[in-house]
């Protein structure tokens, strides 16, 4: 699922790219996508793109007009930017990958595609992103927040740490990747409840997420917008590495499986060595 630093590389790639164009058309191919009806997707119509940002783990690109295309691409959603499109019919509605395609004036423009068969991915066209309920619940920005804010933030929900940061109401923009990879970083266990942190591992997490966060950035922005691929990234530690070894201290990386997720861990740094009881394999054992 896209996060933090790979909306933030695409919101980058459209300032550069789509800022100052007109769109010519916006297209829904896959309907149940597009969760609004007022404005209708023609509103758009001969409007410039004037910027592109970042909620939490939501894109917004603004449209001349006030206008707010405001995407949340879901676990397997992208945004494919095309110099040119094979052809100048209209998408029709169907069952491939493409959900939303946006024309662009010079003849470019995106696709925002969603593989697999489970379709969450959500636009929404509106003249206030603070309409889209997603974006209303967002707490602060996780790369943003300062250390008082952060902690406050943590310190509200009682829980264990891996769900309480990855709660977009808590703090906006980290999802299973990034949060796996700020515990490890952190030597945190992702089970540690939030309120019996004290003050300097708060700190320690605190400067583990901007640090895993600052440099997840850097990497996405740098990459081309042809290899921004939001599965593929670069650099992390523990995250999808069960089984490899930990690049910090050599141990084995471990995952504990859950009915629709995994989260990984390194022992050694994170558990005091100590492997988590995946609760997936004891239910199935007792
Ligand atoms: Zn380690």
């Amino acid at each position: 699922m896209p996060e933090l630093p790979e909306v933030e590389a695409l919101a980058g790639y459209l300032r550069q790219r789509a800022v100052g164009r007109r769109v010519d058309r916006l297209e829904i191919a896959a309907i149940s996508a597009l969760k609004t009806y007022d404005p209708a997707p023609s509103a758009v119509a001969g409007r410039a793109v004037v910027d592109a940002r970042r909620h939490g783990k939501f894109l917004d690109v603004l449209i001349e007009g006030d206008l707010h295309l405001v995407v949340h691409l879901a676990r397997a959603g992208w945004l494919h930017y095309r110099e040119a499109f094979p052809s100048t019919t209209p998408l029709r509605p169907g069952k491939g990958p493409i959900a939303v395609r946006v024309r662009l004036d010079d003849g470019s423009g995106f696709d925002l595609t969603e593989a697999g068969t489970q379709k969450k991915l959500a636009a929404y066209l509106v003249t206030d992103p603070a309409a889209v309920p997603g974006v209303a619940k967002l707490g602060p920005d996780a790369l943003a927040a300062d250390l008082p804010t952060f902690t406050e933030r943590l310190r509200s929900r009682r829980g264990q740490i891996k769900g309480v940061l990855t709660d977009q109401s808590v703090l906006s923009g980290v999802g299973n990747a990034y949060s796996d990879e700020i515990l490890h970083a952190a030597k945190l266990s992702p089970f540690a409840i939030t309120d019996r942190l004290t003050d300097a591992q708060l700190a320690a997490l605190h400067a583990a997420t901007r640090q895993v966060l600052g440099d997840a950035v850097e990497r996405s922005v740098g990459q081309r917008a042809a290899e921004l691929k939001g599965e593929k990234r670069a650099g992390l530690k523990v995250h999808a590495r069960n089984g490899l070894p930990c690049p910090v201290c050599g141990d084995t990386v471990r995952e504990v499986s859950f009915a629709d997720s995994s989260l990984q861990y390194c022992p050694t740094c994170q558990t005091g060595g100590k492997p988590l009881a995946d609760r997936r394999l004891s239910r199935l054992v007792r």
